[in-house]
């Protein structure tokens, strides 16, 4: 079957015309002393771990880390965890100082989901730096697990949260080069753009698990796009019985393979955190004819303390903190 690009997608709505083998994995384990999955020290020690993605997971596991060490629990850390990057204007995928919509409009999800089965998630929220603590709102005071749009804004209007301009005028400037270097002949989606997602799950001293996943999406994405990262399931899940996961890169492909759900169904049948998420990459790979090239990366904790993560291309990062260490660790790659 013909994939229809973002482009051709779009003349073909204005009218236009319409526009398994499992790979080896390579390379790249990590100068670090957890590389060796599980983190030696983080196995079965019973303590508080935290597990998040890219680089800046690395300060974003020192807040939940803070948390946990102090005795708190897993779902308050997550939540401290991710606020640290949507806080951060360096981060170009997450909260403030994201990357806009192709309209120059920030748009925001996020997902949260605690030991005890309670979820919470909003989508294509804007004006509001914070979605996880909206999102965590919405588990905690409502029946619902997900709020979008309009009606997310309404929602954090009246439980306090402040309205805020996201865009800064770094990403307003990337917007205006994005837009200047826009051509016929590819789908618009910069090559240069690393992903950005925040997800980041933890164990707390007392054994529950928590996962908190959040993101502005795909950089100069189509208005209204919304990706993996608020659907429970697909860029984050929790299991306080088995394990707990979280997802990045293309959430397209993540959310048609229920992605991180479907890591924590397999470390339910018994495989470890890296086997699971292996598997899960190998799943989407196995659904394309050609050998892909977006990426998707898993992290994994069980609820025995052990550690994965893998990604689909090389270059994606993973921050493990435990027993008081903080660690970024260059993650295995299948393809
Ligand atoms: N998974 C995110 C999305 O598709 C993007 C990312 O990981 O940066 O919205």
């Amino acid at each position: 079957m013909r994939r229809i690009s973002r482009r051709s997608f779009l003349k073909f709505t204005a009218g236009l015309g319409a526009a398994g083998s499992l790979l080896p994995l390579r390379g790249a384990l990590a100068r670090s002393p957890f590389a060796g999955f599980p983190a030696p020290s983080a196995a079965g020690s019973g303590g508080p771990i935290v597990v998040s993605t890219w680089k800046h997971g690395h300060p974003a596991n020192d807040a939940a880390w803070r948390i946990l060490a102090g005795g708190g629990a897993a779902l308050d850390a997550v939540e401290a965890g991710v606020r640290v990057s949507e806080g951060d204007p360096g981060v170009n995928g997450v909260g403030y100082g994201g990357l806009p919509d192709e309209d120059c409009t920030v748009t925001l999800d996020a997902s949260i989901m605690g030991p005890d089965y309670r979820a919470g998630a909003v989508a294509f929220i804007e004006s509001y730096r914070h979605p996880i603590s909206i999102a965590r709102k919405v588990m905690e005071t409502t029946d619902h697990v997900l709020i979008v749009g309009a009606g997310a804004e309404e929602f954090a209007r009246k439980h306090g949260f402040e309205r805020e301009e996201l865009l800064t005028e770094a990403a307003r400037e990337a917007w205006i080069k994005w837009k200047q270097r826009m051509s016929d002949t590819d789908d618009w989606f910069p090559k240069d753009l690393d992903h950005d997602t925040i997800g980041l799950v933890a164990r707390d001293a007392a054994g529950d698990l928590a996962g908190a996943c959040t993101t502005s999406g795909l950089a100069f994405k189509i208005h209204g796009r919304v990706g993996d990262s608020p659907i429970v399931g697909a860029g984050m899940y929790v299991d306080n019985e088995v394990g707990a996961a979280a997802a990045t890169g293309k959430g397209e492909e993540v959310l048609k393979t229920c992605g991180s759900f479907l890591v924590v169904e397999f470390m339910r049948q018994g495989l470890s955190p890296r086997a699971a998420c292996k598997k899960a990459l190998e799943r989407i790979v196995k659904k394309h004819a050609a050998k892909p090239a977006f990426q998707v990366a898993f992290i994994a904790l069980s609820k025995e303390g052990e550690v994965g993560a893998l990604s689909l291309q090389k270059d994606f990062q993973y921050a493990v903190a435990v027993d008081g260490k903080n660690e970024l660790i260059d993650a295995e790659y299948l393809l």
